[in-house]
């Protein structure tokens, strides 16, 4: 085995692209390549196209599923020896002796469940991408992976089909997008000439304590959403939050139960489904709380992605990360950022002149488009507000499935940039 090892930890759009970035475009230009390999630690075997999830969650006919979820080893054979691919999570970083311990998976097909095993990685440089969680299990891979996701929602299908009430917490483009995306699914579209529909079949609430919808967008642009929400049978409470629900784990480990939801307003709402789809948890509970920000995310430097208080060649980026807010086309930036300044630092401890870092500069314009069904949707791009057909075009079409397998296989990556 190669003396030096760089771990990366998590499997998905931070991980995945960090490990392919770094085995082509970093690891080459050492003076010493073959003293280097990659280990790539996930809690999920397969990564999935997160952004497809408020579609791909109503019914196994929107997307190819061969694309949705893609089997992450499988996309790193090109690199021989070079790349090793442990399926565990990581359950404790000691960043003063530089050693993760992980909870590998080594049987996940046992009559007694998987099989699980300590293990000691030591690192030379590390880099954090575990990402965050969602509230509800219906979003992301959480703990267990593609096969725990795939029963939770074949759970809430069959509940969804009788459902005649739903409530959806959050305001954000999670929320959005599912109240269109169900809409759409159980309600069809309301005719041209009407400006909601009347009775719709299913009746969807989506609740945000903002004053508008999609608080990244202007107003109006939010505004807008509600009124293609309406057509689908989505009413939009707003200026409330949702105080409590009963049970207290309806739509998390209750998934489907029928639940009270008691807003803020005094009202109390009925619902045969509750969708919590505000905010995500940080994956850092493996982490010490001094590297960590008081929003529980790790405290990274902003313009280099290196946690500087856990010591040399450690990084993150990705959600788990407090460099900026958590989208794709933000971490797709970060990547090449983040991997010139691993190669700096490895490049400096071999003795050669260190060159500058580089610096990374979020991208802070209004920038974020939300399909709402799939005909129509809401956005910008650059701070200029995009029509409707836009949206659908760029994303609603197939929430870019089409796009994100060139991420995972590496093709994305070719060129150093
Ligand atoms: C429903 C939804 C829709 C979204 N839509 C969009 C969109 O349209 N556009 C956009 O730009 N962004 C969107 N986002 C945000 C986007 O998905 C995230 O920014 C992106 O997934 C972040 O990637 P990541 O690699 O940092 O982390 P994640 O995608 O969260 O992945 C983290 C990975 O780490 C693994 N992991 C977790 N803990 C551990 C551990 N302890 N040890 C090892 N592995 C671990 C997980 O299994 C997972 O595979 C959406 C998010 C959600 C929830």
């Amino acid at each position: 085995m190669p003396p030096n090892t760089i771990l990366i930890l998590g499997g998905s759009y931070a991980g995945i692209s960090t490990a392919h970035y770094t085995l082509k475009h970093v690891i080459p230009s050492l003076p010493s390549p073959d003293s280097y390999q990659v280990i790539l630690v996930s809690s999920s075997r397969e990564v999935l196209c997160r952004p497809a999830a408020p579609r791909a969650l109503l019914s196994d006919t929107y997307f190819d599923q061969s694309k949705l979820f893609v089997t992450i080893e499988e996309q790193f054979t090109q690199y021989g020896q070079k790349f090793h691919f442990v399926h565990g999570r990581a359950k404790h970083l000691d960043h003063t002796r530089r050693v993760v311990v992980i909870d590998e998976i080594t049987q996940t097909t046992t009559n007694t469940g998987p099989v699980h095993a300590e293990l000691q990685l030591s690192f030379h440089a590390l880099v954090i991408g575990t990402g965050a969680s969602t509230h509800s299990p219906l979003f992301s891979l959480n703990a267990h992976g593609r096969p725990e996701l795939v029963a939770k929602w074949k759970e809430f299908r069959t509940a969804m089909a009788d459902a005649k009430s739903i409530v959806i917490a959050g305001g954000g483009p999670t929320g959005v997008e599912t109240a269109g995306e169900l809409g759409e699914h159980l309600n069809g579209k309301a005719g041209w000439l009407s400006s909601k529909m009347a009775s719709p079949k299913c009746r969807i609430t989506l609740v945000t304590s903002g004053t508008d919808l999609l608080p990244v967008l202007r107003p109006a642009i939010g505004q807008t959403a509600e009124s293609y929400l309406a057509k689908l049978g989505v009413e939009v409470v707003k200026g409330v939050k949702v105080e409590d629900v009963i049970p207290n784990d309806a739509g998390n480990e209750a998934l489907t139960a029928k639940s009270e939801v008691r807003l803020s307003d005094g009202e109390t709402r009925h619902a045969d489904l509750y969708i919590p789809a505000y905010g995500t948890i940080p994956n850092t509970s493996f982490i010490d709380e001094s590297l960590l920000s008081p929003d529980g995310r790790v405290s990274t430097n902003p313009s280099t992605l290196r946690v500087d208080k856990a010591g040399p060649l450690v990084y993150a980026a990705g959600d788990v990360s407090d460099y900026a807010r958590p989208a794709v086309h933000i971490l797709t930036e970060a990547i090449p950022v983040l991997c010139a300044n691993l190669k700096r630092d490895l490049l400096a401890e071999t003795g050669e002149a260190a060159a500058e870092d580089r610096v990374f500069k979020a991208d802070e314009s209004e920038t974020q488009l939300v399909p709402i069904g799939r005909g129509k949707g809401v956005g910008a791009a650059k701070g200029y507000r995009v029509p409707s057909f836009f949206v659908w075009l760029i994303k609603g079409r197939d929430y870019w499935l089409g796009m994100t397998g060139g991420t995972w296989s590496g093709k994305a990556w070719a060129k150093e940039v």
